[in-house]
Formats: C-alpha cells, structure tokens, sequence
C-alpha cells in the first residue's frame, strides 16, 4: 500500500482482497490489533466476531488514522463495522454522561438510501455503541416525526438518516450539523440511482469543511469518482473482492420451468429443501402480494414486502422474518436491498432479475460471512437471453437442475421436459416469447420494454422504488403538529411540488 497520494484527483489504492466469501474473515490480522478502546472490544466480543472481515482490516487502520476513505464493498461484506468501530474509537473522548443536550452534539452522520438499510446500520452501531457512554439515533421518512425530533433533541453523538427526512430535520430545526466530523455516504451508487444528488449537496454543504469523510459504494462508476472527488480529500480506495457467483459457498441452481408451471415448482423447492427460511425473489410488486397469499394457501408462513407497503408495514414485515414467525418472504428487489439477514439459508429468484446486477445482489442475501448458502432459480424459456446474461456477468454456467412435479402437471405446448445436459440449453432456452407485460413491476418497466426486439442486451438501471426518486421536498408532519414544521416554515400543504435547482456537481446547471 502506498501511503502518498500523487495528487487529490487520484485516490490512493489498496490491493483488492481476494476472497471467495466476501465476509471470511482476514487470517491474518485481529480486532485487538487496532487497540480500539476495551469498551468497544468487548462489544464485539460479546457479538462474537473472532476476526476482522477483509474490508474491516483495510479499512479500519485507515479511518482511525483520519483519513478519507472509498471503500467498494457491498452489504453483507461487514463494511457497517469497517465504518462503525472506528468511528466510535474517535468519538469516545468526547463521551459524556451530561442530559444536556448542548453535550451531545452530532458529530457522525452516516446517510444511507433506504429506510431498511438506517435502520440496520442503526441497529449495528447501537450493538458496537453498547458499553459506551455515546447516543445515537435513526431519522427516515414515511413514519411520525416526533419520536425522532425527541431523540434529535436530547442530543446524539452519532445520527444514521436517510437524506429526505434528515433534510425536513434540518428545516424544522431539530438538528444542528456545524460540529459533524466525520461523514459516512453509505450505498453511495444507490443514493444516485435514487436522484438523492441534490439532497446529498444540501446536506454536504451544512457541514464543516474540515471533516473526514467516508464513502461506501458496490460499484466505482464515473459519477461515484465525481462524487468523492467533490466531497472527499484525498481519499484511499479500499476494495474487497465483489460479492459475486464466484463465492464459492453459495450452491446456485436454475430450474427449467414453463411460466404455468412456476407456482408448482416454487411449492415443491420449498418443501423440497425445507429452508428454515427463505426469500423469495419476484419481480413484479402486484405479483409479491399474490405469490404470498398463494403460498399461505399452501401452508407456509409467507408475507410479501415491496415499494408500495408502508414503513411500518416493511419493517413489521421484516422483523416477524428474522424473528421466525415468518418462513417465506417475497420480495422485489427495491424492497430486498441492503436487508441483512444472519445466515438465510436459501433464496429463490421466482423470475429471472431484468438487470443481471440485481441476480448478484439476490443471491448475496444468502451465504453470509461464510455460512453456505443455495440460490435457485426458476427460468422459463423467455429469459433464456436474460439469464444468459447473468451467466456471463457471473462468468461461470449455473447447474441445471431438473425439477420433478409432485402434483400431475397440465398439458403443455412449450415442449419442456427432462433435461439431461447443458448442450440442450440453447435450443430449449433459445425461443423467446412475448412477455406479457405488467405494469405492477417495481420501478414501472416491463419485461418488453427491456428485452423486446433487441438484438444485444443492454443494461438497464435498477428498479426504483418511487417513493425515493423525488427531489427533496419538506413533508408535512404526520402527525399534524405545526410548530417548527416544514409546512409551518413556508410549504403549504397541497401546494404545487417546487423543483429545487440540481447541484452543478455532476453537470447540473447552477442556479
Ligand atoms: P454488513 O456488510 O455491515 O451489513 O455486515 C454483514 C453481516 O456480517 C452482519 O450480520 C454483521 O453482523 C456481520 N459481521 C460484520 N463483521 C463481522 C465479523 N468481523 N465477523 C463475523 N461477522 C461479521
């Protein structure tokens, strides 16, 4: 690793980690060897991590030197604490047991794009946090203001939001930025994808200058580097090895299916493999609901989480998940992103993602720091192109595996049937067919859109879930309240939406 930078504009870089499970942990270096404070070492003893992860042992050195780090790395490869540990060992002398609120300022603000995801690197810091004497709290939108402003202004050290929401703080005054040192951009990529570039310069510009600032992103595009080139001094590129196919502790598989055949098949895997729990992947919102109800039709415990629930009813969703109640979740990839959950066994794609990124990110949802994990998927013969799309951003050949029908199958015209080797694949998958369309899917594009007529496959964005793409715009208090509110402080309720000028940061004009 060198230590110099040749200059600001050329971030300084540390050797990939070549890993093949993304949270192994790093033979080589121990959490006692960055003599963080006994307090914060017996958090993560008694959470029970024996070693860092490799962005954790990169990383970690690097933020307690003070320096500006790009980290690549994905949910699931530990990068939470890479971010976390170090920034409490920074914030610990500033402790205090004081009520006074005047002796808790915010002086770490960790912006993360979605709701489910604060709440995680929420739940994380407070474990880190525990034996400290430092607050912290989550604000993001969709639920009731108060209990936030309440805990805003007690006072927290550490504040994890989602940009929107921490904007409608700032404007009612709830929070105050002027003595933020540190700066953690989690899912940085995402919060473009999101359009959350104007809110992000909003923000960026209520802090000091002179602060550390730490980016986290799964992919370094151009406007990643543009980003950090503005936000961030002198950065060190950390990167561990993408969390992709070539992990080798996740068995993946694909099942041939016709599209009438898919709700059998899935019943049949799930009792097949009786995963103690499951995800699993649609690609259609209207269709989560549905394959849900189906499924608790079918005798297993099954809820749907997807863009159009309330907060409440994704984060009920989520937790009756991770506390068992729940066997079975499907899901549309905006809702999934970013979930953590500990050693999910099993996760099954129902239909093929559009985006082959989406295939990766799904299928890191299980096979956890180390833990082996099964990724099946259902293939018809309209997303032979797509699917061999994934093949090749994976770069191996997934197994075919053959699915036999516990139930007498109805008559069918798609000429599938046993499959005994790979060499049948490209003629067996090779027929596409009109999609139908619907219109039910998470960010509104249909299957026909993206694939139909084209003779090359072109990567589209991510879907989106809506209720993140909008501008920052106050939101009125959900509870009614007026005082000290967005809409007391100017924004009439039902006025027209009024377009904030784009950042000139990525090319936006300036106004
Ligand atoms: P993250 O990428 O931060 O979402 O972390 C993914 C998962 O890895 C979380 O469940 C963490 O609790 C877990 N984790 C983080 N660091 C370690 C470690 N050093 N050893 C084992 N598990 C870890």
């Amino acid at each position: 690793m060198s230590t110099t930078p040749e200059n600001s504009d050329t971030p300084e870089s540390v050797a990939p980690a070549q890993v093949a499970a993304p949270a192994a942990a790093s033979a080589e270096v121990l959490f006692r060897d960055f003599g963080l404070d006994p307090r914060i070492q017996a958090a993560i003893d008694a959470i029970g991590y024996l070693r860092p992860t490799p962005i954790q042992a990169q990383a970690i050195p690097l933020v307690l030197a003070g320096r500006d780090v790009m980290g690549a790395a994905q949910t699931g490869t530990g990068k939470t604490a890479a971010f976390t540990l170090p920034i409490l060992q920074q914030l610990v002398a500033h402790e205090s047991t004081s009520t006074s609120p005047a002796r808790h300022p915010v002086r770490a603000l960790i912006l993360a794009p979605t709701r489910e995801l604060a709440d995680q690197i929420s739940v994380n810091v407070t474990q880190y946090a525990a034996k400290t004497a430092l607050r912290s709290t989550v604000v993001f939108g969709g639920v009731d203001m108060n209990p936030q402003t309440d805990a805003l202004r007690r006072g927290v050290e550490i504040l994890i939001a989602t940009p929107g929401r921490l904007l409608d703080h700032v404007q009612s005054k709830n929070v105050a930025l002027g003595q933020v040192s540190i700066l953690v951009l989690d899912e940085a990529d995402r919060m473009l994808d999101m359009g959350f570039l104007p809110d992000l310069q909003r923000i960026v510009n209520l802090l000091p200058k002179q602060r550390q600032t730490l980016l986290f992103s799964a992919t370094f595009s151009p406007e990643i580097r543009k980003l950090a080139a503005s936000f961030q001094k002198n950065p060190v590129t950390v990167e561990v090895a993408r969390q992709n196919a070539t992990a080798t502790n996740i068995t993946q598989r694909i099942y041939a299916v016709s599209e009438d055949d898919k709700r059998s098949c899935l019943v049949d895997l799930l009792r097949a493999e009786d995963p103690r729990q499951v995800i699993v992947f649609s690609n259609s919102k209207l269709e989560t609901g549905r394959l849900a109800r189906f499924l608790e039709k079918e005798g297993f415990a099954a809820d749907a989480i997807h863009g159009d629930k309330s907060q409440n009813e994704r984060l009920a969703a989520l937790q009756a998940f991770k506390d068992g109640k729940v066997e079975v979740l499907v899901a549309t990839d905006v809702a999934a992103r970013g979930l953590d959950i500990a050693e999910l066994p099993c996760v099954i794609n129902f239909d093929v993602p559009f985006n082959p990124e989406d295939y990766v990110h799904r299928i890191g949802r299980t096979g956890r720091a180390g833990m082996h994990g099964r990724a099946l998927t259902l293939v018809t013969p309209g997303d032979s192109r797509n699917f061999a799309q994934i093949e090749k951003l994976i770069n191996r050949s997934v197994e075919v595996a053959t699915w036999t029908p516990s139930r007498p199958r109805r008559p069918r015209e798609d000429g599938f049937g046993e499959r005994s080797d790979r060499g049948e694949r490209g003629e067996r998958y090779g027929r596409d067919r009109d999609s139908a369309r619907d219109s039910s899917r998470e960010g509104g594009r249909s299957r026909g859109d993206a694939y139909g007529g084209r003779s090359s496959y072109t990567p589209r964005p991510a879907p989106v879930d809506p209720f993140f793409t909008q501008p920052y715009e106050p939101s009125a208090p959900v509870d009614g309240s007026a005082a000290g509110t967005p809409a007391a402080s100017g924004t009439k309720p039902g006025a027209p939406r009024v377009r904030r000028p784009v950042a000139a940061l990525l090319g936006g004009r300036k106004s």
